[in-house]
């Protein structure tokens, strides 16, 4: 099959129309003179991880808090390893972007008195589940901002070890997309589906994180040369068991406790309540046959029953389905939780992108916004706001006075020949879907994962590493018969290149700093040597380790 090319060009780039791409763009677009393309893989009505919806502001700075409580509360939280300038920086705005989003239409829940309804101490409710669709007509209601939907980015075009734009592809129409810019601002999301998941076969994508976030734009950073940091930082959550719904809503919404089968509560066994420990304390009550474990509903009142339904379908409407479904709500039965497989993902724990203050990565021309951005663990939809605004600031000092660049024709037409090859009619031995699964056992089996309860050692890794750098040259060999099928094709070659950068994070983080997260059997305590940042760079074939000392909140960070 032949692939049309279109050759596009555009001051500045912005690769995935999601919460952090949408208020990059929309930050950018307030200068006229600026042109901006956003590209998504979906339709960015409803895609990334709001597409469903949310019904809290989860980072917000409460009445009688401040963003230095913020920072303190997130160093606790991620024991010790973050960067606080970043994470500073993103506290300090949070309340702003919220009441920008206020006067873009966002319901935000208020009492008698006109305050924001609080849920905790630091989220306030809202009426999210048509948060995305407002964002999106905003994006592409303004005149400086072409969206291309449906187009998916698989690699950064290089010059001079300066990122000039992307590559990408139609999902759907036979088009090979090169796009020129004078500066990229990354916004993929995280990476889900690397390991096995809860739910199989029909609904293995029933999973807590968005199953198109497939790694993306942490893989084409790998291949590229940008430095990561904190993969092993992963991301577990505590979810309702088989519809994977978020917890928070009835963990802080109601104040629910987690209690076992016994019903008894378990949580203060294990720890200071963090969020992981209300994981691994589920986990080890589970080994102990004291599961299933729940979180105590039973007994709430009807009204606060009917208020859980309506917050489900805000968010995650298969919850309240089943409760519908099973007629027995939150009210008559308890809510039976469960841990799901590893996530890499910024926006909760702190993998991602090594940037600076400003948000740039370490290839020039290069930034980072939202859940690919590592550094700053729990920034959820508002500091998503909040880091695409830096980005877009700081892609803004950049381009002035630069022009676009430009490669050869002969180095557009490899990449074109490249994709082409996936395309051919001869068979592959194996199918897209069975390098997935095999990717996804040897991660479960050897990295941790959920069927062994997130633990892993040395010799395992180094088997799981084995193992994938064999699947990465398996999926050198496979074919797709449509624009569908290579998209399959580049996210199982992400998350593959994912796999063995998290793999090699793993294996370098010697300690258990975080139950379940990077549960170390070699090494299960925490060690003071280790307080500082593991970090990666992919450099021919191998990926290198840089180990950076800890920045604080007043730094200014630069490469
Ligand atoms: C189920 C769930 C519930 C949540 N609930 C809450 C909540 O109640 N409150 C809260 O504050 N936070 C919540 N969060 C967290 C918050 O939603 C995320 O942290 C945030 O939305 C992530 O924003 P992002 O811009 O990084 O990624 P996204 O918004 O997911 O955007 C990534 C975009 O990149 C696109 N993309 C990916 N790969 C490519 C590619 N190769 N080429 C082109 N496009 C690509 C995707 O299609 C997507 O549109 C929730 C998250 C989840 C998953």
């Amino acid at each position: 099959m032949k692939l049309e090319t279109k050759i596009l060009e555009t001051d500045v780039l912005v690769v995935g129309g999601g919460t952090s791409g949408c208020y990059a763009a929309l930050t950018l677009a307030n200068q006229e003179d600026i042109s901006i393309i956003v590209v998504d893989k979906a339709n960015i009505k409803r895609s990334g991880c709001l597409a469903a919806g949310v019904n809290a502001i989860n980072a917000y700075i409460n009445k009688g808090y401040t963003p230095e409580d913020f920072v303190d509360y997130v160093k606790k939280e991620a024991e010790g390893i973050i960067r606080e300038d970043l994470v500073y920086s993103i506290a300090k705005n949070l309340n702003q972007v919220t009441k920008n989003m206020e006067s873009l239409g966002l319901t935000i829940l208020k009492d008698s008195e006109g305050e924001y309804v609080t849920r905790g101490k630091r989220s306030i409710k809202i009426n999210g589940e048509n948060i995305k669709p407002m964002l999106a007509k905003e994006v592409n209601a303004k005149k400086n901002i072409k969206v291309l939907n449906k187009v998916n980015i698989i690699d950064y075009i290089l010059k001079d070890n300066m990122v000039i734009g992307a590559y990408g592809f139609h999902v759907e129409e036979n088009v090979f997309y090169v796009i020129y810019s004078k500066a990229v601002i990354c916004t993929t999301g995280g990476a889900s589906g690397l390991y096995k998941p809860n739910n199989s076969g029909f609904s293995k994508h029933k999973m807590w994180y968005s199953p198109f976030n497939t790694g993306a734009g942490y893989a084409m950073g790998i291949r590229a040369g940008a430095e990561m940091t904190s993969f092993e930082m992963r991301f577990i959550a505590l979810r309702c068991k088989d519809t994977i719904a978020p917890t928070g809503t009835v963990a802080q919404g109601v104040g629910a406790e987690q209690v076992n089968a016994q019903g008894l509560e378990y949580v203060k066994n294990y720890g200071k309540p963090l969020t992981t420990i209300r994981l691994f304390a589920t986990v080890e009550e589970n080994n102990k046959g004291l599961g299933p474990c729940y979180l105590k509903t039973k007994g709430i009142s009807k009204e606060v029953e009917e208020e859980l339904y309506k917050a489900y379908l805000n968010m995650a409407p298969a919850q309240t389905l089943k409760w519908i479904e099973d007629d027995k709500g939150p009210s008559i039965e308890n809510l039976e939780i469960e841990g799901t497989e590893p996530y890499i993902v910024g926006g909760h724990a702190a993998s991602g992108y090594w940037v600076d203050t400003k948000r740039a990565t370490t290839i020039p021309g290069l930034y980072a916004a939202g859940d690919v951005a590592g550094g700053s663990p729990k920034k959820y939809v508002t500091g998503c706001f909040v880091e695409g605004e830096i980005a877009a600031n700081a892609a803004m000092k950049f381009i002035k006075d630069k022009e676009n660049q430009f490669i050869e024709d002969k180095e557009r037409c490899a990449k074109a020949i490249f994709l082409e090859n996936f395309l051919r009619s001869d068979e592959s031995t194996f199918s897209i879907d069975e390098v997935e699964e095999a990717m996804q056992k040897v991660m479960d089996e050897y990295a941790g994962g959920l069927s062994k309860n997130y633990l892993f050692n040395s010799t395992k890794l180094c088997i799981a590493k084995e193992k994938i750098d064999e699947l990465l040259m398996l999926a050198s060999d496979l074919r797709a018969k449509d624009m569908r099928e290579l998209l399959q094709i580049f996210e199982v070659v992400d998350r593959l290149y994912v796999c063995k950068v998290l793999i090699i994070h793993l294996l370098k983080r010697k300690e258990t700093r975080w139950k379940c997260y990077g549960e170390n059997a070699d090494y299960p305590q925490k060690n003071a040597d280790m307080l500082k940042y593991v970090n990666t760079v992919y450099k021919d074939g191998k990926v290198q380790v840089v180990f950076r000392n800890l920045v604080k909140r007043d730094e200014v960070y630069e490469h």
